[in-house]
């Protein structure tokens, strides 16, 4: 369905006077996933109204913003804009502060889902990427006796992250240089869908990590946010470049030389977690071609049929 945006949240959106469609975009001529280069564009707008179109990958079914803006102008858009356009979408303050209450509960729960697998196995370092406010980090390290990094563009939040004892690095993982350093434990926490190079960045992710490491990432279902809201739209926002179902994740993960361990749904029910381990890459992984026929069907339907009563 194409739902209609409530007027006073299209007014707090404009009063942010933030002008999308001035911003420097790039158009994406191949898939980040599978390299082929036939692309449907599937939508038009996103859930603020701003004219941020969506293509989908015809071969493996990989959903993202195309065209998209550039690295600087996605710099431009965290160093300001992202929390208040997110606070004038839902109607309240969602800031480096108010977020904390919400990432201590995330914290805690993403802690239970891998401590099983990772308590007493002599890990010592972790790198969080993307890490915000370091809430997160901030718990794993304390739990797991961890020495933490936490690497985020937004300098506001990594401001908030000296609190928790960690070191904190304000970049792009893709750009900074490590120096040869490994992590025990990575963590990709509600932020992979906002990457510029997924592909590229889970390859780097690889590098950093010691063979005996893990990697925890998370997404957000595309398929679970445009079945909830019934709306393709609604499902897309300028702030997500990529929109990954599970299939494309998993490809995401074989291809890059990651073994999923555990994979569990949130309590949410729209997120789905990974935990994984190095391995050797799967270099031709992809989501069969029945799922990504299936995919585009539901995506249609979704697009045309009445929202289920
Ligand atoms: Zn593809």
């Amino acid at each position: 369905m194409q739902t209609i945006i409530p007027p006073d949240r299209r007014q707090r959106i404009q009063d942010l006077g933030y002008d999308y469609a001035a911003q420097p975009r790039d158009l994406v001529m191949t898939c980040n996933l599978c390299g082929t280069n036939v692309l449907v564009t599937i939508t038009q707008r996103d859930r603020y109204g701003y004219p941020a179109q969506a293509s989908a990958c015809s071969r493996c079914g990989l959903v993202f913003l195309n065209p998209r803006m550039t690295a600087a102008a996605y710099g431009r858009f965290y160093d300001g804009v992202y929390r208040p356009l997110v606070s004038a979408f839902h109607g309240r303050l969602i800031d480096a502060r108010t977020i904390q209450a919400e990432q201590r509960e995330y914290a805690h729960d993403r802690a239970e889902f891998v401590r099983p697998f990772i308590s007493r196995r002599g890990l010592a370092t972790m790198l969080d990427i993307g890490g915000s406010t370091g809430v997160v980090a901030g718990h794993f390290a304390k739990q797991f006796g961890l020495s933490g990094t936490l690497i985020d563009p937004a300098p506001l939040e990594v401001q908030e992250a000296h609190t928790f004892g960690l070191e904190t690095i304000t970049g792009l993982v893709e750009e900074h240089d490590f120096g040869g350093r490994q992590f025990d434990l990575v963590l990709i926490c509600q932020t992979v869908d906002h990457l510029l190079d997924v592909a590229g960045t889970l390859k780097r992710v690889r590098e950093l990590l010691t063979p005996n490491g893990y990697l925890f990432v998370d997404i957000v279902d595309f398929r679970a946010a445009y079945l909830r809201n019934w709306s393709v739209e609604d499902a897309t926002k300028i702030d997500h470049p990529y929109y990954l179902t599970q299939d494309t994740m998993t490809s995401y993960l074989r291809r890059s030389g990651f073994e999923t361990m555990r994979a569990a749904y949130a309590a949410d029910h729209l997120h789905v977690s990974y935990l994984c381990r190095p391995t050797q890459p799967v270099p031709q992984a992809l989501p069969d071609a029945a799922s990504v026929s299936h995919l585009f069907r539901e995506i249609r339907f979704v697009q045309n049929a009445p929202r289920p009563a």
